[in-house]
């Protein structure tokens, strides 16, 4: 080789080569799960066909003998009749509001996997509309009462009833100016004021829901550290703007985002690495299943859902991560949107003991109304420079610190400094894991398939043998007048004033249901059925078709 061809190897092994290596460690910081590779997800879920089952085959897919199979399809039947019976006015008023109604379409179709959904939606309609709430309970058009464990999304931390209050509280405080907007409602000071506190973050930015404050976050990050990457981790949701939910589910190929690992140390060294990346974006909610999708029914095709809470190893890592972020410069945003107020009254940042550089809020601190909240330090909540006058980082939104949500969100943080409210944190983790645990042995000793695992009052649903109609469990729970939300087992939401006395009806009610499912075979196992074997059957079932 002449000196000039060795010249040019040089050069590009050192152009090349520190490239390579950031690539490379970027690669093996991805979660090894479809969640952790978002192009390939989406790939894949684009290859993905059509096929369905029909009423002859619904019952018997997972090879179960005959007797079985014509115990399913009776037990299917007559819950199809109850429900036609129980739930006549709200089916088909949900019905009718489906045919005009693209959210209703979207949830009544992804309730359970899309093999089962016609048959499902066809029979066992029970509809999406509720007439009325007070206390724990939800009541639909026809006057069956269900015990909630939807929770509102979240929102539902001190029982209805309060938010009903505030809301009224809040139309009347904010009635002289009404609905007046540009203009700020001086009770705006005293949300400010309390949310710095809160907080322990100088400055406050109000938003209209929390996927705006999340947008926010990132997008002041990227102004301030002049960096256009931002990490977040696989299968954390922050809403559903682009950029932080990229793969399944956003038509647009994500370009700045990173989708790495949960709890990796791999994921750390990309970070101490780069140098594009602007920000860390964590939902603590993940602590329950770290690299996992919220977990919907409708992706419920095995028994391979999983989740496992440690308060201690889950905070360890936020805080080596917060470490990581100030000595890099990244900007570390807590996104408490979900479990803010939820865990303690300084939220995640209490409960896990670390700060973050920004916080998002939302759901519950609307006192019953919407809304997005972004706090900050001074540096990175400006949106100027001193120096460059047209430099800025534009942000508004016409719904922005609206009065009567202004008002509502007062006495939601009123509500937060009484005596009553503060006395629920304490021991909050023991009796929700109490609960856990009391419930889980109950199923245990039914020796029925199911048990619960508990993050605080955020709970889920996990099944420990191989099946492939563990999604059913949602229409049993139904049955038995405990409501779900449109994902159903995967996340149920209890409020912080659930009595003792209302979450025992709901524990009988659970294992009453559990068993019913049960007794009605669909939990039938046979050693060779395993989650793997499950799979295979479902990709021989897609071949097939
Ligand atoms: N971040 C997190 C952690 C959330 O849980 C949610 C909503 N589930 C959002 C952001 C988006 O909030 P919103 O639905 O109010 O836009």
């Amino acid at each position: 080789m002449d000196v000039f061809w060795l010249g040019c190897a040089v050069v590009l092994g050192i152009v090349i080569t520190p490239r390579a290596i950031a690539r490379l460690r970027l690669s093996l910081a991805k979660h090894r799960s479809l969640q952790g590779h978002v192009r390939w997800s989406k790939r894949i879920a684009g290859m993905l066909p059509f096929y369905e089952f029909d009423e002859s085959s619904f019952c018997g897919v997972d090879g179960a003998p005959q007797d079985v199979v014509t115990a399913r399809r009776s037990a299917f039947a007559a819950m199809a009749s109850r429900f036609r019976a129980k739930y006549t006015k709200t089916a088909a008023a949900s019905a009718e509001l489906q045919d005009g109604l693209a959210d209703l379409q979207f949830t009544s179709r992804y309730r359970v996997p899309f093999q089962f959904s016609r048959v499902v939606r066809e029979n066992l309609a029970g509809g999406s509309m509720m007439a009325s709430s007070k206390g724990v309970k939800v009541t639909d058009l026809d006057g069956n009462e269900f015990y909630d464990l939807a929770g509102s999304y979240g929102v539902n931390l001190l029982g209805v009833d309060f938010y009903r209050a505030s809301i009224e509280h809040a139309v009347e405080c904010a009635s002289d100016l009404g609905p007046t907007l540009g203009w700020l409602h001086p009770i705006v000071m005293e949300n400010v004021r309390r949310l710095q506190e809160v907080s322990g973050h100088e400055q406050v930015s109000f938003h209209m829901s929390g996927t705006e404050a999340v947008m926010q976050a990132v997008r002041l990050a990227r102004y301030h550290t002049g960096k256009d990457k931002l990490v977040r981790f696989s299968g954390a949701y922050h809403g559903w703007w682009g950029d932080v939910q990229p793969g399944v589910g956003n038509p647009i190929a994500e370009k700045n985002t990173f989708t790495l690992a949960d709890m990796s140390r791999r994921t750390l060294r990309v970070l101490k690495t780069r140098r594009d990346i602007a920000c860390v974006l964590v939902n603590p909610l993940q602590g329950l299943h770290p690299n996992a999708n919220a977990p919907g029914d409708s992706t419920l095709v095995d028994s391979g859902r999983q989740a496992d809470f440690d308060r201690e190893t889950y905070g360890a890592w936020l805080r080596e991560l917060r470490d990581v972020c100030s000595r890099r410069g990244i900007v570390l945003i807590l996104d408490e949107v979900f479990v803010g107020f939820r865990l303690a009254p300084g939220g995640a940042q209490e409960y896990f003991d670390v700060r973050a550089d920004m916080v998002t809020y939302g759901k519950t601190l609307g006192g019953g109304l919407p809304v997005g909240v972004l706090c900050g330090p001074g540096h990175l909540m400006q949106r100027y420079r001193d120096d460059r006058p047209a430099d800025i980082c534009f942000a508004r939104g016409t719904f922005n610190a609206h009065p009567y949500v202004m008002a509502a969100m007062h006495q939601f943080l009123e509500a937060q400094q009484t005596e009553e409210v503060l006395a629920l944190y304490e021991g909050l983790d023991e009796r929700w894991n109490a609960r856990a645990q009391n419930l889980n042995h109950e199923l245990e000793l039914n020796k029925l398939p199911v048990r619960v695992v508990a993050f605080s009052t955020i709970w889920t649903i996990v099944y420990t043998q191989p099946s492939r109609y563990n999604w059913m469990f949602q229409y049993y729970l139904k049955d038995e007048g405990l409501a779900l939300s449109w994902v159903g087992s995967g996340r149920l939401i209890f409020g912080l004033r659930y009595s003792d006395q209302d979450f025992l009806e709901v524990s009988r009610r659970f294992v009453a249901a559990a068993a019913a499912m049960r007794d009605d075979g669909w939990w039938w196992h046979a050693p060779e059925l395993t989650n793997k074997t499950i799979k295979r059957q479902i990709m021989r079932e897609m071949l097939a078709r």
